[in-house]
């Protein structure tokens, strides 16, 4: 065995299988003259397979026995995939959240690099063999060649060119480029193309703002932060304060000492606006990471990160794992949108992962947001986060004017029509003047249910237990199914009791827009929800429909909310305030405060004022009133006194076992079974017991999901190290094999259907 003193020559790897047994590292034997780092990907032998793996710590020597070691077989490739400081982010998660360090550790590398589909898109490069003067002395040689003597007058500031831009100049130039390559003039070689996306976004040019008194105090504390490399901040400002702004000039002071920085959209769809801005300020450095890219993009985007070629990067939740060099600064955009929570295997929150991230590579951690979560909010009054305020808009603008449309009167008026009195006349002005109006609808699809008027039965998707949204189509009307996309026609006669009476009810962004399309014929409109975004770039297009004017009333679910800057927009309708206040969870008033002012953000942004309607069947809901003042620190404190009188988090732990079988039977047995030992190992830990508030075998909302009964022992605990021990011991029994059943272990889900 080759072995000199200080030198490593072991090396831990963690096999990407995500297995129980192979959730440690396995140690391996690094050959002669082969050198590795740690986060460098390799091929391993495995069994009887070879596998990729990751290389998570090297060593001088090991206590695996010598004839039991095998030998790296390759790397991947010549730089670490994932860098150090990226590995120990990694190690934490998989502690926390319970799950195999392989699994953290894939979310850092892009699909492409694993099972090696790696596909470098390349083209044709070409290049001077000789010097200027020899090139410009051929060129005036070629005198039978237009075509060649071109390319080398072209080529002659010794600066490479594609195939592709060199026939921008000469037409056709292949043949004309073999021959100089055959004398030796040129050389034509394979060079690596990245795909940039986002390409087809508009740059927005700098605009050169002075900063507000706001904007300025905002950035005097955070820029001190960004020097000393150390700093958490959360930025609570009003809508249309200028938060983007503030963060971009700390962006531009993080560049300029040579660090880089990772901007965080809770959505895709607010990806291009970002990027625009960016892009328009900072050129090819900003880089653009989100799960709509194709694979091949996002890989190129993630090695231009890798060799520090992208130095901002701009992305939903995923990319706060960005291989960023020389980290200096995560901005998270509108903190409180619950997207920041993965709730998928591994499950993180970004906010924390973030914190985390930051305090290893000695970066600054800023959230933004004009309706900050409770548990942020409560976090920054504790002092965790240093909390910048800037409670007025740019330039004097006002907030815009809420008012309340109470539907109980517009009902007992006789309007049975989904949009208002008062919200109809206001669109019209609206119009008439050549402005733009957003409307809030926040359920997808035409009818939300189907219903026979005879017996009462409700049409509900086979597959769970759900009522059918109605949607119409470009030729018939299909009943679906908005939990497993299962479709159906609309029965025409009831399946209970033969009956004739189908009626449908409710109402969702389609029957919004045909109502808008009734009372403002000619006037273009666009729609933007699940269905009509769900092509590449399909939020962009819609965007830009109405940025240019093209569409003048913007509908939609809550993507049309947050973060948007049109400034055309004066009038802002929330369709059904109630859908929104009336959902089971905790959260929901959270949801719809921050719902509400954030929609009502969008109005009055540009030069002429905002209007916002609210229309509910309970005017007199606190919620509604907060949102209506656009008070958040009122709204917060009532918020934060009930969830500490109720005992809900931050003050508590919200968790469950979730039990899924396609048997119902067996689900049931599951859900007592699992009560019996929760209770079980509480008895056996009284100190755990302790900390336990309740557990109740209760089933969820939703007791059939994609064909599968779920059942449910729900607990709530007090926050403690002892509760974390316990969600430990309970993780573990839900990874021992049970027949026919699914066991999920969820603490805080951002659902609890
Ligand atoms: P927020 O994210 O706080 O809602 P934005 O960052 O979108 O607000 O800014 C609102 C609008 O004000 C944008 O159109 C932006 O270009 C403009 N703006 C921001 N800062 C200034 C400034 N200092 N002077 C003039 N306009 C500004
Ligand atoms: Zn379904």
């Amino acid at each position: 065995m080759p072995w000199k003193e200080g030198v490593k020559v072991f090396c831990q790897v963690i096999v990407d299988i995500v297995h129980e047994n192979v959730a440690k590292p396995f140690t391996y034997q690094i050959p002669d003259g082969m050198e590795l780092t740690a986060g460098q990907r390799v091929a391993v032998p495995f069994g009887h397979m070879e596998k990729e793996g990751i290389v998570t710590a090297l060593t001088p020597d090991t206590d695996v026995s010598p004839a039991k070691l095998r030998c790296v077989l390759r790397p991947l490739e010549e730089y670490a995939a994932i860098p150090p400081e990226l590995i120990g982010l990694a190690e934490d998660m998989a502690l926390k959240s319970h799950c195999p360090l392989a699994e953290t550790l894939r979310l850092m590398i892009p699909a492409q690099m694993r099972g090696g589909r790696v596909h470098v898109k390349t083209e044709k490069t070409v290049c001077l063999c000789v010097s200027s003067e020899d090139a410009e002395t051929a060129a005036a040689a070629c005198t039978r060649s237009l075509k060649r003597s071109a390319i080398l007058n072209l080529l002659k500031d010794g600066q490479p060119r594609t195939v592709h831009e060199i026939s921008e100049h000469v037409r056709d130039p292949r043949d004309a480029l073999k021959k100089l390559e055959a004398d030796g003039l040129v050389k034509i070689t394979d060079s690596e193309k990245l795909r940039m996306p986002g390409g087809s976004v508009p740059v927005v040019s700098d605009p050169g703002y002075t900063l507000t008194e706001g904007q300025q105090e905002a950035l005097d504390e955070i820029l001190p932060a960004l020097g000393k490399g150390k700093g958490m901040f959360l930025l609570h400002g009003v809508t249309g304060s200028g938060k983007t702004e503030v963060f971009m000039a700390a962006v531009r002071n993080a560049l300029s000492s040579g660090k880089s920085a990772i901007i965080l959209v809770p959505e895709i769809a607010l990806t291009p606006q970002m990027v625009s801005w960016f892009r328009g300020r900072f050129g090819p450095v900003a880089a653009v990471i989100h799960s709509r890219l194709s694979a091949g993009e996002r890989y190129d985007e993630w090695r231009r990160i890798r060799r520090g070629e992208a130095r901002v990067v701009i992305g939903a939740r995923s990319a706060v794992f960005s291989p960023v060099k020389n980290l200096g600064m995560i901005v998270i955009d509108e903190e409180h949108e619950s997207t920041y929570l993965n709730d998928r295997h591994p499950r993180y929150d970004t906010r924390e992962v973030a914190a985390n991230r930051c305090e290893r590579e000695g970066a600054v951690l800023v959230l933004a947001s004009a309706t900050p979560s409770i548990l942020s909010f409560a976090k920054a009054r504790r002092g965790d986060y240093m909390l910048l305020e800037m409670p007025d808009r740019v330039n004097e603008r006002p907030l815009p004017d809420v008012e309340i449309a109470d539907m109980r009167s517009e009902l007992e008026g006789g309007n049975r029509s989904v949009l208002s009195g008062v919200l109809k006349k206001a669109l019209k002005e609206c119009c008439s003047r050549g402005e733009q109006a957003i409307l809030l609808m926040n359920r997808r699809g035409y009818n939300s249910f189907v219903s026979c008027r005879s017996c009462g039965y409700v049409v509900k998707c086979p597959n769970c237990d759900i009522s059918m949204t109605y949607h119409i189509g470009s030729r018939d009307g299909l009943l679906r199914c908005h939990y497993c996309g299962y479709t159906m026609i609309p029965p025409s006669e009831c399946p209970s009791c033969g009956g004739h009476y189908i009626r449908y009810f409710g109402a969702g962004t389609q029957k919004v827009e045909e109502e808008v399309r009734k009372i403002l014929p000619g006037i273009p409109t666009a729609r933007m929800d699940y269905d009509t975004t769900s092509g590449k770039d399909g939020h962009g297009k819609i965007l830009e429909e109405f940025r240019s004017g093209r569409a003048r009333i913007l509908i939609g679910t809550q993507m049309i909310a947050k973060g948007l800057d049109f400034p055309q927009v004066t009038l802002v309708g929330v369709i059904a305030a109630d859908l929104a206040l009336n959902l089971p969870d905790y959260r929901s008033r959270e949801r719809a405060f921050q719902l509400f002012t954030q929609v009502a953000g969008r109005a009055g942004r540009g030069s002429i004022p905002g209007r916002v309607i609210i229309q509910t069947y309970k005017p007199d809901d606190p919620v509604i009133g907060f949102a209506a003042r656009q008070d958040y620190r009122a709204f917060f404190e009532s918020e934060f006194r009930r969830r500490r009188n109720g005992l809900y988090p931050p003050f508590t732990n919200l968790a469950r076992l979730l039990i899924e079988s396609p048997d119902e039977e067996n689900a049931d047995r599951k859900a007592r079974e699992a009560e019996a030992c929760v209770k079980k190992l509480l008895e056996t830990h009284p100190e755990w017991h302790r900390k336990i508030l309740s557990v109740v075998n209760e089933p969820p909302s939703v007791q059939l999901l994609r064909g599968k009964h779920r059942r449910q022992v729900l607990m709530k605990t007090l926050v403690s190290r002892e509760t974390d021990d316990f969600f430990s011991a309970l993780s573990e029994l839900t990874e021992s094999p049970t027949d026919g059943a699914d066991i999920y272990l969820e603490v805080n889900p951002t659902t609890m259907i």
